[in-house]
């Protein structure tokens, strides 16, 4: 399998990584069946968070003996430097490893401030010291941020939303990252699911030569899928061209990429996924959208006191409330329309 250097933490990672947050879903058998054949086939790279519930328990649970042979990024949420080394001790219990390999800031609203002796940056950077972690990277969706972390030459690593629909300026970080030898690690490569076309998603991303897409992989399918293209990598041709022009045209604008950061919701509103509801039930199957469950859930939306919460917390400064109503409305007229032509 093909690995790249991950910029100047001279770490060889496969180029196809595994993006471990989707395995919270699913039961702890499964996980580690999923994980050890990822392993089996060659993947060495594998990210997951303190903020993924159990998905660090479970690469503890599938990969511990093989530890030396891998490499693990995870991320802490923290926002001081006590919290990064508490969550970073629980990580490690977690993983069943005394190190990491990468320590992530994970999505900061700006890039903490490295002379502030209680900062979450002091955190990693005593945790680097203790050797918990071998390197420091941070991750974030919000592009002024993630370039002043780049910039500022204090990350190994960053990791960004990076996709066939990116915009060109998003399309700049590979070159910068380059410039400074920083990791540059992609998120999101499947916009959380609304990019359908896989070969043309993992086409696109394979023409930068310093960018290691993780991506999330919850069924055997998925993983076989990518195990396939980067057995057999897929030059971008035009049909795949076609395909990512109509994804940008239909993606276009302000749409929600389902990170979650706007959670919680006072009114228990799931909205990484309610606000993209008008995209999932015609970009994917749409039966399990339209179940009673799923009916009670998107009601929810009208008890939304608009609060704004989510909105203020929203990385790409969605304007969620509205947002929600508007897929609200789209949900109820999809569902009848769809009752009325089975
Ligand atoms: S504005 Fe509505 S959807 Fe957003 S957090 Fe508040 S209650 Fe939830
Ligand atoms: S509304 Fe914003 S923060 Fe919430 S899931 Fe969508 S893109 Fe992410």
């Amino acid at each position: 399998m093909e690995t790249v250097r991950l910029g100047r933490t001279g770490l060889q990672v496969t180029r196809t990584a595994f993006g471990a947050l989707p395995i919270q879903r699913i039961a702890a058998a499964e996980a580690a069946r999923l994980l050890r054949r990822a392993f089996d086939a060659g993947i060495n790279f594998f990210d997951t968070a303190r903020m993924y519930s159990d998905s660090e328990e479970k690469i503890g649970l599938a990969l511990a003996d093989v530890r030396p042979r891998i490499v693990i990024a995870t991320k802490s949420h923290a926002s001081d430097r006590k919290g990064v080394l508490d969550h970073l001790a629980v990580s490690l219990r977690n993983l069943k490893t005394d190190y990491v390999d990468l320590l992530q800031l994970h999505n900061p609203a700006s890039p903490p401030d490295p002379d502030d002796p209680e900062s979450a940056y002091a955190g990693a950077v005593e945790a680097r010291r203790q050797g918990m972690t071998r390197f420091i990277g941070i991750t974030n969706h919000r592009l002024t941020v993630a370039r002043a972390a780049v910039e500022s030459g204090l990350y190994d690593t960053l990791q960004f939303p990076l996709s066939s629909i990116s915009s060109d300026e998003d399309l700049r970080l590979p070159e910068l990252c380059r410039d400074r030898d920083v990791g540059l690690i992609a998120m999101k490569a499947l916009s959380g699911g609304l990019i359908t076309h896989a070969a043309a998603a993992f086409a696109f991303l394979r023409q930068f030569g310093n960018v290691v897409p993780i991506w999330g992989i919850q069924r055997e399918a998925e993983l076989d899928e990518f195990l396939r293209l980067e057995a057999h990598p897929p030059a971008l041709d035009d049909a795949m061209r076609d395909a990512i022009q109509r994804d940008r045209r239909d993606l276009a604008g302000d749409f929600c990429r389902g990170c979650g950061y706007c959670l919680p919701c006072p009114q228990e509103i799931p909205i990484p996924m309610a606000a993209r509801m008008a995209l999932l039930l015609r970009r994917s199957p749409c039966e399990p959208l339209l179940t009673e469950a799923w009916r009670e859930q998107m009601h929810r939306i009208e008890q939304c006191t608009e609060c704004r919460q989510c909105s203020d917390r929203c990385p790409y400064g969605l304007d969620t409330p509205n947002l929600l109503k508007r897929m609200l409305a789209d949900y109820d007229q999809f569902s009848a329309a769809h009752r009325r032509d089975a």
